[in-house]
């Protein structure tokens, strides 16, 4: 199936959707139209889950207290200072907007289980401050919340409600899709790689995760305000970590890999829970609890079998009927290139190391070295296993902070800047254990290169403002491609190369961030006779270009026909230095490394 296709397939779904959605108050009974409500609100917070949780790997106890948040300031404005809903609207997102922002600085630098758990607490503590202030009515909480009017025309009725429930839930299923195809977006779900890849691209992790924090804080918010004008009243418990723990439950058992698994989930929780709140009162006395009960145990069954929810099983299950995914090029309109880096008059200095150390507690894998690269020169770093040489490339690009000396970059003294700051100025790297996002196509990965010569941001991306970058940034992302011959499968996902092919795009990924200097540590490993004569020639066309490389490599005969100049590390010592001849003649080099193989 061609893309076409599948996105013709995709929209006409979505149109039965809609039509169906549009129908049902006509149709349906006020507890359906109640129910469907219900639902679309769960869905615009589960929403923000599934590209918190879902796609950047950032897991909240806490997003009912963001919706408490928001329904509590349109509550109190309008109600005790008698402003419209609208006004509330803008107080209710800017109070999110901001907690979220606070809450984010405070936590969202916390490592490994220690995130979740400060949700949790986070989320207490707000839920507890609903019912502990006066202002706020304490455990009764806040009545007689007006009803929404458009141009005249009341929303009171649950009928009238549901049509602008729906179509926010729409709208902001439209922004997170156009998110998650952009510039932001690949950041976003390259965030799942570690901060290192995205450092590595000139990204700031902690900024996106930031950024994605707020966003999903504020469809919560958006769901709160809606969720205050429907009730026209509010009190503490439906915003309480119960009720948080029930959206993550919309959001993981619809499917988090998915946009659509936040209104599935959404459905499936709520209509079981009300379906459960019928039958549950027959059986016992103890209702409430053995709700708990049966959520924990659909928590735990999904865990088992489902994780990638209902989404996850219904797409397994078309992609096994519509076979393998298809495989093309990007091939739109050609656009203006992205701007071009000066790169530096040949000959000229452009990387020097002076002295450089590195100790991992006792051990140091890097002891005083020192060497320059020149401008348009191919420099290889050889030496045996564990000579420090991919230590010594994490601390050239400030993947590591040194334990001392210096290194200078062009006209900057780099040593103990941020990574993604060293990326910025034009330095890119390769991985010697593949950073790729496997989930990704091969285009949104290099296309995620190019990050730090783009700007676009999450508003602009959402509301598809940023269409004009895009396009420069996919051509520019195709153009890597085809360099390193991976052109015609751009579609495919990174995931399905070989591990060889994996480290060549990734180097397609550094080239799509127009490098001064291209630091390539083994890439051609695993890569089979041709495909390093084609990596070798892809590698001599660059420096023809101008650009500077280093490059880590085994293959003896690859690196020796490729390089300038040699430099030989061992037991975390620069041995020799030279050109290639010299340094395969010198016998130190043979005697710790070569032996009789040169
Ligand atoms: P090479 O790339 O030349 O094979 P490395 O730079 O990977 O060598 O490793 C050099 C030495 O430093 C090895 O002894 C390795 O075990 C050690 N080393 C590398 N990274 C770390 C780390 N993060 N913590 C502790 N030791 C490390
Ligand atoms: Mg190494």
């Amino acid at each position: 199936m061609n893309d076409n296709n599948r996105n013709g397939k995709r929209m006409a779904w979505i149109a039965a959707v809609v039509a169906v959605l549009a129908l049902v108050p006509a149709v349906a009974g006020s507890f359906t139209v109640s129910l469907l409500n219900d639902i679309g609100i769960g869905a615009l917070v589960a929403l923000g889950l599934v590209l918190l949780t879902g796609v950047g790997g950032a897991t909240s106890f806490g997003q009912a207290a963001f919706v408490g948040i928001a329904a509590y300031a349109t509550a109190w404005l309008t109600t005790t200072q008698g402003m419209s809903p609208w006004i509330g609207l803008l107080f209710a997102l800017l109070l999110t907007g901001l907690s979220a922002l606070a809450i984010g600085m405070l936590t969202l630098r916390l490592g490994g289980h220690f995130l979740p758990l400060s949700t949790i607490a986070w989320g207490l503590s707000i839920a507890m401050l609903f019912g502990n202030v006066d202002a706020l009515g304490r455990h009764t909480g806040l009545s007689n919340i007006p009803a929404l009017r458009i141009a005249g025309w009341s929303l009171a009725d649950p009928r009238a409600m549901y049509y602008l429930i729906w179509v926010v839930v729409g709208l902001a299923c439209l922004f997170s899709h156009n998110l998650l195809q952009s510039r932001p977006g690949r950041a976003i779900r390259g965030l799942r790689g570690g901060a290192t890849l995205l450092a590595s691209v000139g990204a700031d992790a902690y900024r996106v995760r930031l950024t994605l924090f707020v966003t999903a804080a504020l469809f919560a918010g958006l769901a709160g305000w809606l969720y205050a004008h429907m009730n026209r009243f509010v009190s503490p418990s439906p915003f309480d970590v119960r009720a948080s723990i029930e959206y993550l439950l919309m959001a993981v058992a619809g499917g988090l890999g998915q946009l659509a698994g936040a209104l599935v989930g959404a459905a499936l929780v709520l209509v079981l829970k009300n379906g459960l709140q019928d039958v549950l009162p027959m059986l016992t006395q103890r209702a409430g609890q053995l709700e708990a009960v049966a959520f924990a145990t659909l928590f735990i069954l999904l865990l088992h079998f489902a994780r990638g929810g209902l989404m996850g099983l219904l797409r397994r299950w078309t992609r096994r009927r519509a076979g393998a995914q298809g495989a093309s090029r990007y091939d739109a309109a050609v656009v203006d290139p992205l701007p071009h880096r000066q790169l530096p008059q040949r000959g000229t200095q452009v990387l020097s190391v002076k002295g450089a150390v590195k100790r991992f507690g006792g051990l140091v894998a890097v002891n005083d070295v020192s060497f320059e690269v020149n401008a348009g020169e191919i420099v290889g770093l050889i030496g045996p296993n564990g000579a420090g040489k991919s230590t010594m490339f994490n601390l050239l690009t400030c993947t590591l902070p040194m334990s001392a000396g210096q290194v200078r970059f062009l006209e900057h003294d780099i040593a103990g800047m941020p990574q993604r700051q060293v990326a910025r100025l034009g330095l890119a790297r390769t991985f010697q254990h593949v950073k790729l996002r496997p989930h990704m196509s091969l285009l949104d990965n290099v296309a995620l290169g190019a990050h730090s010569r783009t700007r676009s941001g999450i508003l602009k991306a959402g509301l598809r403002l940023d269409r004009a970058e895009e396009k420069q940034i996919l051509q520019e992302a195709q153009r890597q491609l085809d360099r390193i011959g991976l052109g015609d499968r751009a579609h495919e996902l990174a995931g399905s190369l070989p591990l060889g092919t994996q480290r060549i795009l990734e180097i397609a990924r550094a080239l799509a961030a127009d490098p001064v200097l291209l630091v390539l540590d083994e890439p051609a490993a695993g890569l089979r006779r041709k495909e390093k004569m084609a990596l070798g020639d892809l590698l001599r066309k660059l420096r023809e270009e101008g650009v500077t490389i280093l490059i880590v490599e085994h293959d003896m005969d690859f690196v020796m026909k490729l390089v300038d100049r040699l430099v030989v590390m061992n037991f975390g010592s620069k041995l020799v230095e030279g050109v290639p001849s010299a340094v395969r003649a010198d016998e130190r080099v043979q005697a710790a490394y070569l032996g009789s193989v040169v």
